[in-house]
Protein backbone atom coordinates (compact mmCIF):
# COMPACT_ATOMS: atom_id res chain seq x y z
CA UNK A 1 0.00 0.00 0.00
CA UNK A 2 1.19 3.58 -0.51
CA UNK A 3 2.06 5.73 1.82
CA UNK A 4 1.87 9.14 -0.22
CA UNK A 5 0.50 11.67 1.64
CA UNK A 6 -3.07 12.39 0.23
CA UNK A 7 -4.35 15.68 -0.71
CA UNK A 8 -7.54 17.12 -0.53
CA UNK A 9 -9.80 17.05 -3.92
CA UNK A 10 -9.67 19.89 -6.33
CA UNK A 11 -11.27 22.99 -5.59
CA UNK A 12 -12.51 22.11 -2.21
CA UNK A 13 -10.66 23.33 0.84
CA UNK A 14 -9.62 22.99 4.25
CA UNK A 15 -10.02 26.16 6.68
CA UNK A 16 -6.85 26.33 8.63
CA UNK A 17 -7.48 27.74 12.14
CA UNK A 18 -6.36 31.60 11.55
CA UNK A 19 -9.04 31.56 8.41
CA UNK A 20 -11.57 30.18 10.93
CA UNK A 21 -11.51 32.78 13.58
CA UNK A 22 -12.11 35.33 10.71
CA UNK A 23 -14.93 33.10 9.61
CA UNK A 24 -16.18 32.85 13.18
CA UNK A 25 -16.22 36.33 13.51
CA UNK A 26 -18.16 36.79 10.18
CA UNK A 27 -20.65 34.42 11.02
CA UNK A 28 -21.58 35.77 14.28
CA UNK A 29 -21.77 38.88 12.56
CA UNK A 30 -24.74 37.38 10.24
CA UNK A 31 -26.23 35.59 13.56
CA UNK A 32 -26.65 39.09 15.10
CA UNK A 33 -27.93 40.70 12.22
CA UNK A 34 -30.53 38.26 11.00
CA UNK A 35 -31.70 38.37 14.44
CA UNK A 36 -32.39 41.83 14.49
CA UNK A 37 -34.82 41.41 11.59
CA UNK A 38 -36.36 38.38 12.92
CA UNK A 39 -35.08 35.69 10.58
CA UNK A 40 -34.85 32.26 11.82
CA UNK A 41 -32.54 29.83 11.22
CA UNK A 42 -33.28 26.42 9.09
CA UNK A 43 -30.94 23.41 8.85
CA UNK A 44 -31.65 21.27 5.56
CA UNK A 45 -29.28 17.72 4.50
CA UNK A 46 -26.29 18.09 2.11
CA UNK A 47 -27.79 15.37 0.00
CA UNK A 48 -31.35 15.69 -1.88
CA UNK A 49 -32.90 13.61 -4.68
CA UNK A 50 -31.72 15.20 -7.89
CA UNK A 51 -35.12 16.15 -8.72
CA UNK A 52 -35.29 18.47 -6.53
CA UNK A 53 -32.75 20.32 -8.13
CA UNK A 54 -33.41 20.01 -11.74
CA UNK A 55 -36.85 20.41 -11.23
CA UNK A 56 -36.26 24.10 -9.38
CA UNK A 57 -32.95 25.47 -10.76
CA UNK A 58 -33.78 24.32 -14.40
CA UNK A 59 -32.66 21.84 -16.95
CA UNK A 60 -30.99 24.22 -19.16
CA UNK A 61 -29.07 25.95 -16.31
CA UNK A 62 -25.54 25.26 -16.03
CA UNK A 63 -25.49 24.07 -12.80
CA UNK A 64 -28.13 21.14 -14.14
CA UNK A 65 -26.54 20.29 -16.99
CA UNK A 66 -22.81 20.11 -16.16
CA UNK A 67 -21.98 21.14 -12.29
CA UNK A 68 -23.97 19.27 -9.87
CA UNK A 69 -22.53 16.09 -7.85
CA UNK A 70 -24.86 13.14 -8.40
CA UNK A 71 -24.71 9.93 -7.89
CA UNK A 72 -26.87 6.80 -7.41
CA UNK A 73 -26.39 5.20 -4.08
CA UNK A 74 -26.81 1.91 -2.69
CA UNK A 75 -30.52 1.73 -3.58
CA UNK A 76 -30.63 2.83 -6.87
CA UNK A 77 -31.67 6.47 -6.12
CA UNK A 78 -30.36 9.46 -7.92
CA UNK A 79 -28.82 11.83 -5.56
CA UNK A 80 -27.13 14.99 -5.90
CA UNK A 81 -24.95 17.24 -3.29
CA UNK A 82 -27.06 20.39 -3.07
CA UNK A 83 -25.65 23.26 -5.39
CA UNK A 84 -27.57 25.63 -3.47
CA UNK A 85 -30.30 25.59 -0.28
CA UNK A 86 -33.05 27.51 -1.86
CA UNK A 87 -34.50 24.01 -3.57
CA UNK A 88 -33.86 22.44 -0.05
CA UNK A 89 -35.68 25.21 2.17
CA UNK A 90 -38.74 25.14 -0.40
CA UNK A 91 -39.24 21.45 0.04
CA UNK A 92 -38.75 21.31 3.93
CA UNK A 93 -41.27 24.27 4.27
CA UNK A 94 -43.76 22.47 1.97
CA UNK A 95 -42.44 18.98 3.66
CA UNK A 96 -43.53 20.43 7.21
CA UNK A 97 -46.65 22.39 6.44
CA UNK A 98 -44.56 25.60 7.46
CA UNK A 99 -46.29 27.37 4.58
CA UNK A 100 -49.70 26.85 5.79
CA UNK A 101 -51.83 30.40 6.10
CA UNK A 102 -48.40 31.09 7.80
CA UNK A 103 -45.81 32.95 6.18
CA UNK A 104 -41.90 32.30 7.16
CA UNK A 105 -38.54 34.28 7.53
CA UNK A 106 -35.69 31.96 7.26
CA UNK A 107 -31.64 31.79 6.65
CA UNK A 108 -29.22 28.99 6.61
CA UNK A 109 -25.69 28.47 6.48
CA UNK A 110 -23.84 25.82 5.12
CA UNK A 111 -21.67 23.61 2.52
CA UNK A 112 -22.71 23.78 -1.27
CA UNK A 113 -21.09 22.00 -3.91
CA UNK A 114 -20.75 22.44 -8.02
CA UNK A 115 -18.36 21.16 -9.96
CA UNK A 116 -17.13 24.08 -11.85
CA UNK A 117 -13.34 25.28 -12.60
CA UNK A 118 -11.52 26.01 -9.63
CA UNK A 119 -10.15 29.48 -10.04
CA UNK A 120 -9.68 32.36 -7.07
CA UNK A 121 -13.29 32.89 -5.31
CA UNK A 122 -14.74 30.20 -7.05
CA UNK A 123 -14.67 26.50 -5.61
CA UNK A 124 -16.40 22.77 -6.25
CA UNK A 125 -17.06 22.91 -2.50
CA UNK A 126 -17.96 26.41 -1.45
CA UNK A 127 -20.39 27.97 1.22
CA UNK A 128 -23.50 30.20 1.20
CA UNK A 129 -25.50 31.90 3.88
CA UNK A 130 -29.24 33.03 2.59
CA UNK A 131 -32.06 34.41 3.30
CA UNK A 132 -35.61 33.19 2.68
CA UNK A 133 -38.79 34.96 3.15
CA UNK A 134 -41.87 32.74 2.03
CA UNK A 135 -45.16 33.60 2.17
CA UNK A 136 -45.08 37.32 1.62
CA UNK A 137 -46.06 39.12 -2.54
CA UNK A 138 -45.56 42.57 -1.46
CA UNK A 139 -41.92 44.71 -2.48
CA UNK A 140 -42.41 45.49 1.17
CA UNK A 141 -40.26 42.26 1.89
CA UNK A 142 -37.54 42.33 -1.16
CA UNK A 143 -36.76 45.72 0.84
CA UNK A 144 -36.50 44.30 4.39
CA UNK A 145 -33.79 41.73 2.28
CA UNK A 146 -31.61 44.34 0.65
CA UNK A 147 -31.62 46.16 3.40
CA UNK A 148 -30.64 43.24 5.82
CA UNK A 149 -27.78 42.77 3.55
CA UNK A 150 -26.72 46.19 2.87
CA UNK A 151 -26.88 46.60 6.91
CA UNK A 152 -24.69 43.13 7.02
CA UNK A 153 -22.20 44.62 4.71
CA UNK A 154 -21.88 47.86 7.20
CA UNK A 155 -21.84 46.28 10.23
CA UNK A 156 -18.63 44.00 8.56
CA UNK A 157 -16.98 47.43 7.58
CA UNK A 158 -16.71 46.61 4.06
CA UNK A 159 -16.19 49.34 1.61
CA UNK A 160 -16.96 49.70 -1.83
CA UNK A 161 -20.00 47.77 -2.37
CA UNK A 162 -22.30 48.21 -5.42
CA UNK A 163 -26.05 47.04 -5.38
CA UNK A 164 -27.60 46.17 -8.83
CA UNK A 165 -30.82 45.56 -9.57
CA UNK A 166 -33.07 44.82 -12.18
CA UNK A 167 -36.57 43.19 -12.56
CA UNK A 168 -37.63 40.62 -14.95
CA UNK A 169 -41.30 40.71 -14.77
CA UNK A 170 -43.87 38.20 -14.22
CA UNK A 171 -43.55 34.96 -15.70
CA UNK A 172 -45.92 35.66 -18.28
CA UNK A 173 -44.22 38.77 -19.45
CA UNK A 174 -40.53 37.27 -19.07
CA UNK A 175 -41.61 34.74 -21.87
CA UNK A 176 -43.50 37.01 -24.17
CA UNK A 177 -39.06 39.01 -23.63
CA UNK A 178 -37.47 35.63 -24.16
CA UNK A 179 -39.37 34.74 -27.12
CA UNK A 180 -38.52 37.83 -28.73
CA UNK A 181 -35.19 37.92 -27.66
CA UNK A 182 -34.60 34.76 -29.38
CA UNK A 183 -36.11 35.61 -32.39
CA UNK A 184 -33.84 38.83 -32.65
CA UNK A 185 -30.57 36.47 -31.61
CA UNK A 186 -31.27 34.18 -34.28
CA UNK A 187 -31.33 36.65 -36.48
CA UNK A 188 -27.69 37.82 -35.33
CA UNK A 189 -26.76 34.18 -34.77
CA UNK A 190 -23.66 34.12 -37.06
CA UNK A 191 -22.09 37.47 -35.04
CA UNK A 192 -22.78 36.41 -31.26
CA UNK A 193 -19.36 35.05 -29.15
CA UNK A 194 -19.28 31.12 -28.78
CA UNK A 195 -20.69 31.10 -25.84
CA UNK A 196 -23.75 32.62 -26.50
CA UNK A 197 -24.37 30.76 -29.79
CA UNK A 198 -24.35 27.53 -27.22
CA UNK A 199 -27.01 29.48 -25.05
CA UNK A 200 -28.73 30.42 -27.80
CA UNK A 201 -31.80 27.28 -28.13
CA UNK A 202 -31.00 26.62 -24.39
CA UNK A 203 -31.44 29.61 -22.34
CA UNK A 204 -31.03 32.76 -24.12
CA UNK A 205 -31.71 35.22 -21.00
CA UNK A 206 -28.18 34.01 -19.74
CA UNK A 207 -26.66 36.18 -23.09
CA UNK A 208 -27.35 39.26 -21.50
CA UNK A 209 -24.53 38.48 -18.51
CA UNK A 210 -22.31 38.01 -21.20
CA UNK A 211 -18.97 39.16 -20.87
CA UNK A 212 -18.37 39.73 -24.60
CA UNK A 213 -18.16 43.24 -25.98
CA UNK A 214 -19.68 42.64 -29.55
CA UNK A 215 -22.43 40.67 -27.87
CA UNK A 216 -23.26 43.07 -25.45
CA UNK A 217 -23.52 45.92 -28.51
CA UNK A 218 -25.73 43.43 -30.64
CA UNK A 219 -27.83 43.25 -27.26
CA UNK A 220 -28.39 46.97 -27.31
CA UNK A 221 -30.14 46.49 -31.03
CA UNK A 222 -32.74 43.91 -29.54
CA UNK A 223 -35.78 44.31 -27.29
CA UNK A 224 -35.45 45.73 -23.95
CA UNK A 225 -36.53 43.57 -20.80
CA UNK A 226 -37.73 46.89 -19.03
CA UNK A 227 -40.68 47.37 -22.17
CA UNK A 228 -42.37 44.01 -21.64
CA UNK A 229 -42.72 45.24 -17.62
CA UNK A 230 -46.73 45.50 -17.16
CA UNK A 231 -48.11 47.48 -15.21
CA UNK A 232 -48.08 45.35 -12.02
CA UNK A 233 -44.62 44.52 -12.35
CA UNK A 234 -43.58 48.51 -12.65
CA UNK A 235 -45.41 49.04 -9.79
CA UNK A 236 -43.76 46.37 -7.36
CA UNK A 237 -40.80 47.57 -8.84
CA UNK A 238 -40.83 51.12 -8.64
CA UNK A 239 -42.45 50.59 -4.94
CA UNK A 240 -38.88 48.50 -4.05
CA UNK A 241 -37.08 51.53 -5.27
CA UNK A 242 -38.89 53.95 -3.01
CA UNK A 243 -38.08 51.82 0.06
CA UNK A 244 -34.71 51.58 -0.73
CA UNK A 245 -34.58 55.32 -1.30
CA UNK A 246 -36.17 55.99 1.72
CA UNK A 247 -33.95 53.47 3.68
CA UNK A 248 -31.08 55.19 2.19
CA UNK A 249 -29.92 52.02 0.42
CA UNK A 250 -27.99 52.87 -3.14
CA UNK A 251 -28.88 50.90 -5.75
CA UNK A 252 -27.76 50.87 -9.60
CA UNK A 253 -30.64 50.02 -12.08
CA UNK A 254 -29.07 47.64 -14.88
CA UNK A 255 -31.47 45.85 -16.88
CA UNK A 256 -29.15 43.43 -18.32
CA UNK A 257 -28.57 41.83 -14.91
CA UNK A 258 -30.32 38.24 -14.96
CA UNK A 259 -29.64 35.26 -12.95
CA UNK A 260 -28.22 31.38 -13.41
CA UNK A 261 -31.21 30.00 -11.99
CA UNK A 262 -34.70 29.72 -13.77
CA UNK A 263 -36.77 30.28 -11.39
CA UNK A 264 -36.40 33.94 -10.32
CA UNK A 265 -39.21 35.83 -11.44
CA UNK A 266 -39.99 40.06 -10.36
CA UNK A 267 -37.31 41.87 -8.77
CA UNK A 268 -33.36 40.26 -8.95
CA UNK A 269 -30.37 42.15 -7.51
CA UNK A 270 -26.79 41.57 -7.06
CA UNK A 271 -23.73 42.82 -5.12
CA UNK A 272 -20.50 43.63 -6.84
CA UNK A 273 -17.41 44.55 -5.34
CA UNK A 274 -14.06 45.69 -7.27
CA UNK A 275 -12.03 43.96 -4.80
CA UNK A 276 -12.53 40.24 -5.59
CA UNK A 277 -11.46 40.51 -9.07
CA UNK A 278 -12.65 38.09 -11.67
CA UNK A 279 -16.03 37.17 -9.43
CA UNK A 280 -16.91 40.12 -8.45
CA UNK A 281 -20.48 39.33 -7.56
CA UNK A 282 -20.15 38.02 -4.03
CA UNK A 283 -24.31 37.72 -3.37
CA UNK A 284 -27.43 37.48 -5.50
CA UNK A 285 -31.31 37.13 -4.92
CA UNK A 286 -34.81 37.72 -5.95
CA UNK A 287 -37.88 36.58 -5.65
CA UNK A 288 -39.26 33.63 -7.10
CA UNK A 289 -42.80 33.42 -6.83
CA UNK A 290 -43.67 30.47 -8.74
CA UNK A 291 -40.81 27.54 -6.89
CA UNK A 292 -42.91 26.75 -4.14
CA UNK A 293 -45.85 25.17 -6.41
CA UNK A 294 -43.52 23.80 -8.81
CA UNK A 295 -42.03 21.62 -5.98
CA UNK A 296 -45.33 20.77 -5.56
CA UNK A 297 -46.52 23.06 -2.93
CA UNK A 298 -49.49 25.95 -3.03
CA UNK A 299 -49.17 28.91 -4.58
CA UNK A 300 -46.61 30.87 -2.14
CA UNK A 301 -44.92 34.07 -3.06
CA UNK A 302 -41.14 33.63 -1.96
CA UNK A 303 -38.01 35.79 -2.26
CA UNK A 304 -34.77 35.46 -0.61
CA UNK A 305 -30.77 35.70 -1.54
CA UNK A 306 -27.52 33.67 -1.38
CA UNK A 307 -24.26 35.45 -0.59
CA UNK A 308 -20.52 33.61 -1.12
CA UNK A 309 -19.06 33.15 2.15
CA UNK A 310 -15.71 32.36 0.70
CA UNK A 311 -16.32 35.74 -0.94
CA UNK A 312 -17.24 37.44 2.17
CA UNK A 313 -15.02 36.22 4.24
CA UNK A 314 -12.11 37.43 2.37
CA UNK A 315 -13.66 40.88 1.77
CA UNK A 316 -13.95 41.00 5.22
CA UNK A 317 -10.42 39.86 5.88
CA UNK A 318 -8.93 42.64 3.93
CA UNK A 319 -10.57 45.42 5.45
CA UNK A 320 -8.85 43.76 9.07
CA UNK A 321 -5.11 43.69 9.50
CA UNK A 322 -2.96 40.53 11.33
CA UNK A 323 -2.03 42.94 14.10
CA UNK A 324 -5.98 42.91 15.45
CA UNK A 325 -5.77 39.01 15.42
CA UNK A 326 -5.00 38.03 18.93
CA UNK A 327 -4.50 34.65 21.04
CA UNK A 328 -5.30 33.64 24.02
CA UNK A 329 -5.67 36.29 26.91
CA UNK A 330 -3.11 34.06 29.29
CA UNK A 331 -0.27 31.87 28.51
CA UNK A 332 0.35 29.56 31.57
CA UNK A 333 4.58 29.18 32.20
CA UNK A 334 5.08 26.69 34.91
CA UNK A 335 9.24 25.88 36.02
CA UNK A 336 9.41 22.49 37.36
CA UNK A 337 7.14 20.19 39.43
CA UNK A 338 6.07 22.12 42.33
CA UNK A 339 4.98 24.93 39.54
CA UNK A 340 2.91 22.37 37.63
CA UNK A 341 1.37 21.38 40.80
CA UNK A 342 0.25 25.19 41.19
CA UNK A 343 -0.68 26.47 38.00
CA UNK A 344 -2.79 23.31 36.77
CA UNK A 345 -5.44 24.04 39.60
CA UNK A 346 -4.68 27.53 38.97
CA UNK A 347 -5.56 27.57 35.17
CA UNK A 348 -8.39 25.47 36.08
CA UNK A 349 -9.95 28.50 38.60
CA UNK A 350 -9.56 31.46 35.86
CA UNK A 351 -11.18 29.16 33.17
CA UNK A 352 -14.50 28.78 35.82
CA UNK A 353 -14.02 32.38 35.69
CA UNK A 354 -14.10 32.48 31.79
CA UNK A 355 -10.44 33.61 30.90
CA UNK A 356 -9.13 31.36 28.73
CA UNK A 357 -5.93 29.50 29.43
CA UNK A 358 -3.65 27.78 27.36
CA UNK A 359 -1.00 25.83 29.45
CA UNK A 360 2.22 25.67 28.11
CA UNK A 361 2.98 22.12 27.45
CA UNK A 362 6.28 20.76 26.89
CA UNK A 363 8.40 22.51 29.20
CA UNK A 364 11.49 24.37 28.21
CA UNK A 365 13.62 27.08 29.77
CA UNK A 366 11.65 30.27 30.46
CA UNK A 367 12.33 32.27 27.25
CA UNK A 368 11.76 29.63 25.43
CA UNK A 369 8.29 29.47 26.83
CA UNK A 370 7.88 33.10 25.92
CA UNK A 371 8.18 32.80 23.01
CA UNK A 372 6.06 30.59 22.34
CA UNK A 373 3.24 32.34 24.04
CA UNK A 374 4.37 35.46 21.34
CA UNK A 375 4.17 33.37 18.94
CA UNK A 376 1.08 32.04 19.65
CA UNK A 377 -0.29 36.24 20.24
CA UNK A 378 -1.13 35.46 23.97
CA UNK A 379 -1.95 38.85 25.62
CA UNK A 380 -0.52 38.30 29.12
CA UNK A 381 2.03 35.32 30.24
CA UNK A 382 1.74 34.12 33.86
CA UNK A 383 4.95 32.88 34.83
CA UNK A 384 5.28 30.53 38.00
CA UNK A 385 8.90 30.01 39.14
CA UNK A 386 11.00 29.43 42.56
CA UNK A 387 10.60 32.78 43.18
CA UNK A 388 7.09 33.27 42.69
CA UNK A 389 6.50 30.35 44.19
CA UNK A 390 8.38 31.22 47.58
CA UNK A 391 6.57 34.45 47.39
CA UNK A 392 3.14 33.07 46.89
CA UNK A 393 2.41 36.19 44.04
CA UNK A 394 2.71 35.31 40.68
CA UNK A 395 4.44 37.26 37.71
CA UNK A 396 1.55 38.46 35.37
CA UNK A 397 3.93 39.73 32.18
CA UNK A 398 2.02 41.99 29.39
CA UNK A 399 2.59 40.57 25.90
CA UNK A 400 1.42 42.42 23.19
CA UNK A 401 1.46 46.15 25.58
CA UNK A 402 5.07 46.79 26.00
CA UNK A 403 4.09 47.65 29.56
CA UNK A 404 5.92 46.45 32.57
CA UNK A 405 4.99 43.42 34.28
CA UNK A 406 3.47 43.31 37.81
CA UNK A 407 3.03 40.42 40.61
CA UNK A 408 -0.25 39.75 42.55
CA UNK A 409 -1.70 37.09 44.73
CA UNK A 410 -3.98 34.44 43.26
CA UNK A 411 -6.76 36.75 44.56
CA UNK A 412 -6.50 39.84 42.21
CA UNK A 413 -5.82 37.51 39.11
CA UNK A 414 -9.04 36.92 38.02
CA UNK A 415 -10.54 40.75 38.73
CA UNK A 416 -7.50 41.55 36.65
CA UNK A 417 -7.41 39.77 34.04
CA UNK A 418 -11.79 40.69 33.59
CA UNK A 419 -10.38 44.30 33.80
CA UNK A 420 -8.61 43.62 30.89
CA UNK A 421 -10.99 42.74 28.21
CA UNK A 422 -12.33 45.45 25.77
CA UNK A 423 -8.55 46.89 25.24
CA UNK A 424 -8.15 47.10 21.81
CA UNK A 425 -5.23 46.05 20.72
CA UNK A 426 -5.25 47.21 17.07
CA UNK A 427 -4.14 50.08 18.19
CA UNK A 428 -1.20 48.80 20.03
P1 LIG B 1 -25.86 31.68 -7.00
O1 LIG B 1 -26.42 30.64 -6.09
O2 LIG B 1 -25.21 31.11 -8.23
O3 LIG B 1 -26.82 32.79 -7.28
O4 LIG B 1 -24.64 32.35 -6.23
C1 LIG B 1 -24.77 33.19 -5.13
C2 LIG B 1 -23.41 33.51 -4.57
O5 LIG B 1 -22.77 32.30 -4.16
C3 LIG B 1 -22.44 34.12 -5.57
O6 LIG B 1 -22.59 35.51 -5.63
C4 LIG B 1 -21.10 33.72 -5.00
O7 LIG B 1 -20.71 34.61 -4.00
C5 LIG B 1 -21.37 32.38 -4.37
N1 LIG B 1 -20.93 31.28 -5.25
C6 LIG B 1 -21.61 30.68 -6.25
N2 LIG B 1 -20.87 29.70 -6.82
C7 LIG B 1 -19.69 29.68 -6.16
C8 LIG B 1 -18.52 28.89 -6.24
N3 LIG B 1 -18.38 27.90 -7.13
N4 LIG B 1 -17.49 29.15 -5.39
C9 LIG B 1 -17.60 30.14 -4.48
N5 LIG B 1 -18.68 30.91 -4.34
C10 LIG B 1 -19.73 30.69 -5.16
Amino acid sequence: MSNRAIQSIRGMNDQLPDACDRWQTVEQTIREVVRLYGYREIRTPILEKTELFSRSIGQQTDIVEKEMYTFTDRNQDSLTLRPEATASCVRAGIEHGLLYNQAQRLWYLGPMFRHERPQKGRYRQFHQFGIEALGWPGPDVDAEIIILGTRLWQRLGLADIRLEINSLGSPANRARYLEDLRTFLESRHDELDESSRRRLTKNPLRILDSKDSGTQAILGDGPDLASYLDDEDQRHFDCLLEHLERTGVEYHVNSRLVRGLDYYTGAVYEWTTASLGAQNAFCGGGRYDGLVEQLGGLAVPAAGFACGMERLVELYSQQRSTTEMVGAEVWMIMLGDTAAAIGYPLAENLREAGIQVVCNCGGGSIGKQLRRADQNRALFAVIIGDEELENRRFTVKPLRSGEEQTSMTEDRLVDFFLAQRNRDYSVL
